[in-house]
């Protein structure tokens, strides 16, 4: 048996004004591809544990995994991008019994606003009607009607935070494997919620959305289901079919699939109000860091890199220093042209510098600012918390401005956990104040000790204030848009 392998995963933010290009993805080609991915924690690296164990012969062709999120993909980089990886589709389908397909599902493109909609079309026309064709996606994955139509299934990811990568590599694999020797027939039922969610509710391990999770993760393990999933998208790709759904595809099922997902999909539709981010204004959480001992740790996810924001607010910073706060606070912040200054200046200079708003001036006016340069680094980090390897923020300035500490890098990189303070010798423990530009980290970041982590509602693309970013593309009405949002729940059947 020879199953054919491909990769593209990128999430975007579409309220990023800055467009992201093929040097912000890895790009893997064949061999080296899969070569790349064995051993390791990722979808196609668990998809590869199974494959190997069953005997199966794999071929990669193409991968494109993005390095951190950021804005919406330019055209003519997802030209060049989907047009080898086609081209590799092309040339190994010989003899090919199955397909798998790594997506994440967040993609938009200045020319294509369903990418993974049109690869799995492009590579349904390659492989014919009858290939059998499986995706794995992030649940902040929009799944279109296009992908659900060109695929036999998906396997989605089940955790927020996520933990289950090659988890889900494997399931999709699993699925693949019984469509081809099994005979299986998929049947699924999918349930589009007009709604959008944020906050610490989604968290699966502890949050309300384990009442819908959980449901999944036991219809998939009883096997009952082939694969459920509560997909809640990213709030910050709009595209026409952003939304929330539910997806359950059963063995030829029709109506235990309708059953099951209409089940989740009202669950979750009742819990809208309930998992959407509590958010206090800048001013007001500074108020709360200068009454309470220890460091507050403040949440800033509108300028999450890793959702696919620019990581150039400078609105926390302007307000400590505008306000002379008392504390002292620990800001990380993309600037390059502030790095090659304070590079130029040395170690021990005092430059005057702008600090942040270099990619999206709207959003964040650029903060003058006198500072001392405390240290220079390579930017070469590694994570605390994930298997990913290591990340190369760029050149790295950290800058002393009064009592206050910024880590200025010239990319941006994801701040799952404490990395790039913690490689750049500072410990968030010795501040009052630490701006942390990711909506969640693993407990022992900062939960497990802070005195408080306070929620922001601050400027920026990846804002948990969904209103605030003005969506243009997505149907409506939608939740939290409208308020009065009404859910009617309609089923749509999908077989191949
Ligand atoms: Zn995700």
């Amino acid at each position: 048996m020879k199953i054919l392998i491909a990769e593209c995963r990128q999430e975007v933010s579409s309220f990023n004004p800055v467009n992201t290009g093929l040097e912000d993805f890895i790009i893997g080609r064949e061999a080296d591809f899969l070569a790349s991915h064995r051993g390791r924690k990722t979808e196609v690296g668990g998809a590869l544990e199974v494959f190997d164990a069953a005997g199966v012969d794999t071929v990669g062709t193409y991968s494109a995994q993005l390095i951190t999120s950021g804005g919406i993909l330019a055209g003519d980089a997802w030209t060049e991008m989907v047009t080898e990886l086609l081209d590799l589709v092309r040339a190994n389908i010989d003899g090919v019994d199955g397909i798998y397909v790594a997506l994440h599902g967040a993609m938009a493109t200045t020319s294509e606003l369903d990418p993974e909609g049109y690869i799995l079309q492009e590579i349904r026309k390659i492989a014919g009607p009858d290939m059998p064709i499986v995706g794995s996606l992030d649940l902040h994955g929009i799944l279109t009607n296009r992908m659900l139509e060109n695929a036999n299934a998906f396997a989605v990811f089940h955790t927020y935070p996520h933990e289950d990568f090659d988890s889900t590599g494997r399931r999709a694999a699993n699925l693949l494997l019984k469509i081809i020797q099994d005979d299986v027939k998929p049947v699924t039922a999918v349930v589009r919620i007009p709604a959008l969610v944020r906050g610490d509710e989604l968290i699966t391990a502890s949050g309300k959305i384990v009442k819908t999770v959980g449901r999944c993760v036991q219809l998939e393990s009883s096997g009952e289901a082939l694969a459920a999933a509560m997909m809640w998208s990213n709030p910050f790709t709009d595209v026409p079919e952003l939304c929330s759904l539910a997806l359950v595809t059963t063995d030829g099922d029709a109506d235990f699939a309708t059953h099951e997902a209409r089940t989740l999909a009202g669950t979750f539709w009742d819990d809208r109000e309930a998992m959407q981010a509590e958010l206090v204004s800048i001013d007001e959480a500074l108020d709360m860091a200068t009454d309470v001992p220890g460091t507050t740790v403040l949440i800033d996810a509108a300028d999450a890199t890793s959702s696919g924001a620019s990581g150039d607010s400078n609105a926390i910073l302007r307000r400590v220093i505008e306000r002379d706060f008392p504390g002292r606070g620990l800001f990380p912040i993309v600037d390059a042209s502030a790095v090659q200054k304070a590079l130029e200046a040395g170690i021990g200079a005092t430059i005057h510098v702008t600090l942040g708003g270099t990619l999206d001036p709207v959003r964040f006016p650029p903060l003058q600012v006198e500072g001392r340069v405390k240290s220079l680094s390579d930017g070469k980090i590694r994570y605390e918390s994930h298997g990913f390897g290591p990340a190369d923020a760029g050149l790295t300035a950290v800058l002393q401005i009064g009592r206050q500490t910024a880590v200025v890098t010239s990319r941006q990189v994801s701040h799952f956990d404490r990395a790039l303070f913690l490689d750049n010798g500072l410990n968030p423990k010795d501040f009052d104040l630490v701006v942390q530009k990711s909506p969640h980290c693993p407990s022992y970041c900062f939960r497990d000790w802070a005195a408080q982590l306070i929620g922001v509602d601050a400027p920026g693309s990846t804002s948990a204030n969904l209103p605030s970013l003005g969506h243009t593309i997505c149907r409506r009405p939608m939740y939290p848009l409208e308020l009065d949002t009404q859910f009617e729940p309609g089923v749509e059947i999908f077989t191949r």
